[in-house]
């Protein structure tokens, strides 16, 4: 399964804001329902700066972040798979539209940060609805990408944006992804591998749990 990481060596943006970003008509405000799963280490106070973060940095697209729960979950494992593996077997459930994981660190974490590129977060490239964030700030590599900057790269995967030199492409998939909304579907749609909008939490849930079992 393909996963959108950010690595501290290779890819860590989403791209450059240029003006388009202000040439675009995002429509009526919309709410992004994203379910948080975290570990002890990372407090709430912590959940609510880092989602304002990606408030702030949403508000010119008209789109509020909201946490309709916080629940306590254990790590599942020491490595980014391991953890990543258990989030994506979880089913989105309503009111949820996406679900992630808020992850602290352990001195564990910190020895394999130095002899591998260190994940910050990823999304699931089936869906783009679920992922994780590394929430505190212990590593060295953190120094240079603040978790706040993490969680805003990964909120953006969340809307469908890639990996790119400029967020020109990211904008219209912002706009493509409100209008895509059915209105009975109560559901901000997940968005597949091929960019097309998984308009349902129930499609969204099946295709994850396709990729899950492979071809
Ligand atoms: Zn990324």
């Amino acid at each position: 399964m393909v996963m959108l990481a950010l690595w501290m060596a290779g890819c860590t943006s989403v791209g450059m804001h240029t003006r388009e970003r202000f040439a675009h008509d995002y429509g009526p405000p919309m709410q992004l329902r994203v379910c948080v799963l975290h570990t002890d280490d990372v407090t709430p106070q912590r959940i609510d700066t880092l989602i304002a973060a990606v408030n702030k940095e949403f508000r010119s697209y008209g789109i509020d972040v909201v946490v309709p729960w916080a629940r306590p979950w254990q790590r599942a494992g020491f490595t980014h798979e391991r953890l990543f593996d258990d989030i994506v077997r979880r089913e989105v459930e309503a009111p949820c539209d996406r679900l992630v994981a808020f992850v602290d660190r352990n001195a564990g974490d910190a020895l394999w940060g130095l002899v591998m590129p260190e994940v910050l977060g990823m999304v699931d490239d089936p869906t783009h609805t679920r992922g994780y964030v590394v929430a505190t700030r212990v590593s060295l590599n953190q120094v240079f990408t603040s978790p706040a900057k993490a969680t805003v790269h990964e909120f953006y995967h969340l809307l469908g944006c890639p990996h790119a030199e400029s967020m020109d492409a990211c904008y219209t998939r912002i706009v493509a992804l409100k209008n895509a909304r059915l209105a009975d579907a109560d559901f901000v749609p997940g968005i597949d591998e091929d960019g097309a909008f998984l308009r349902t939490r129930e499609s969204a849930n099946r295709v994850m749990r396709e990729a899950l079992a492979g071809p």
